[in-house]
């Protein structure tokens, strides 16, 4: 079987996990745990980095780190991983669900000016939704498999509406927007080393920030908001720490990163060869100005529908090649039916169920995307 994308773990990964054992660190204290929060910073641009236990505590933390409270709102795509949008809940705040453009799958500028434009009133210092009377709070836009939506335009939106920036870039870790790494687009970003991502650490998040107040308050949040040994804590905390397990093996994917990242992307340039020009197949979206981290990558029907997604990964599967739909938005997920959204949400709604992700492992060989490439082919006819 073709996997559709594991970690590869051929690296340090077990000297350092030994090393863990051998010095009784397998806590939430020790080197690894300082060295991966390092690492990430400087792989993202940024100053400092804040471990976390996952992409979605990390979230959480960064919404909160930002001042989004309970009863308040926060602009998202509907096209996202649903952590986003249940990131946003654990606050006790709603998503506000915004469409994506058809050439990033990131969510729409033109629209969130939009609706900010009709749908809001400054109350005071207060940004208010008409419709709810909910104060509106951030912006988080989604780094969408590595791409990047136009971060220029977003900030200007940001700072007219004085909203501050979260990145959900739970898998853009090493992409670029104008040249720019990405610990520099948002105030906080957010990146995810759960088991699936192109870096892992098993499982684990990071912030990555600039401002040193806030991202000490953010680490004292992360670890029970203790002061002293002496069982002293002077806030509400969370136990949302990374253990020093998990950094053993987040230290030694990201001492790879560049050769992890380098094959998505030759995986990305071989499937869009191998599709490009025919018929009734589109290809996935690089923007312009990114270069994209490439996450997963895979093709898109041009008509159809999740049955006849499922249909070909079947006869993929029967072919010994493991493949799978891709995310469903939001607002048609249970929980948020009845969520706030922009008046239209058809970019999402059309593409989500003609999405295809072809095994994309960092260990996957030529042969073998040969013979996917070949199979795809032969199975839809192309
Ligand atoms: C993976 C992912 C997350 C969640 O990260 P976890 O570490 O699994 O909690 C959030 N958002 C996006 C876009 C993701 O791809």
């Amino acid at each position: 079987m073709i996997p559709l994308a594991v970690p590869n773990l051929t690296g340090n990964e077990k000297e350092y996990l030994n090393k863990c054992i051998d010095t009784t660190f397998v806590s939430s204290v020790g080197e690894f745990v300082n060295r991966m929060e390092e690492m990430t910073a400087e792989k993202c641009g940024a100053m400092y980095g804040v471990a976390t236990s996952s992409g979605t505590t990390g979230l959480h933390l960064a919404l909160m780190g930002c001042g989004v409270e309970h009863g308040d709102i926060v602009i998202i795509p509907t096209f996202t991983f649903i952590a986003t949008a249940n990131a946003v809940v654990h606050c006790g705040a709603a998503p506000w669900l915004m469409d994506i453009e058809e050439d990033s799958w990131t969510i729409n500028v033109r629209q969130i000016k939009k609706e900010l434009e009709e749908k809001t009133i400054w109350q005071g210092s207060r940004l208010i939704h008409k419709e709810t009377g909910k104060h509106v709070a951030a912006i988080m836009p989604v780094y969408t498999l590595g791409n990047i939506p136009d971060m220029d335009e977003i900030k200007d939106i940001a700072n007219l509406y004085h909203l501050p920036l979260i990145a959900d870039a739970a898998a853009a870790i090493g992409s670029t927007y104008k040249g720019k790494k990405i610990g520099l687009l948002a105030d906080l970003t957010v990146i995810s080393f759960n088991g699936n991502k192109t870096i892992t650490a098993g499982g684990g998040g990071m912030i990555v920030g600039n401002d040193e107040v806030l991202m000490k308050k953010l680490k004292h949040l992360s670890t029970t908001a203790r002061v002293t040994v002496e069982y002293d804590h002077d806030m509400v905390g969370f136990n949302y720490r990374l253990t020093n397990i998990q950094a053993a093996v987040g230290c030694a994917q990201l001492e790879r990163a560049e050769e992890f990242i380098k094959k998505k992307k030759e995986i990305r340039e071989f499937y869009n060869n191998a599709f490009k020009g025919l018929y009734g197949v589109e290809l996935f979206p690089i923007p312009r100005e990114v270069n994209s981290s490439c996450w997963f990558s895979g093709i898109v029907l041009k008509d159809g529908n999740l049955d006849r997604v499922r249909n070909l990964c079947k006869e993929l599967h029967n072919r010994g090649i493991e493949s799978r739909s891709f995310w469903k938005p939001v607002h048609m997920q249970e929980p948020y039916k009845m969520a706030l959204t922009a008046d239209t949400l058809d970019v999402a709604a059309n593409l989500w169920e003609r999405i295809v992700t072809l095994p994309c492992s960092t260990n996957i060989t030529v042969k073998e995307l040969e013979y996917v490439a070949e199979c795809v082919k032969g199975i839809l006819e192309l």
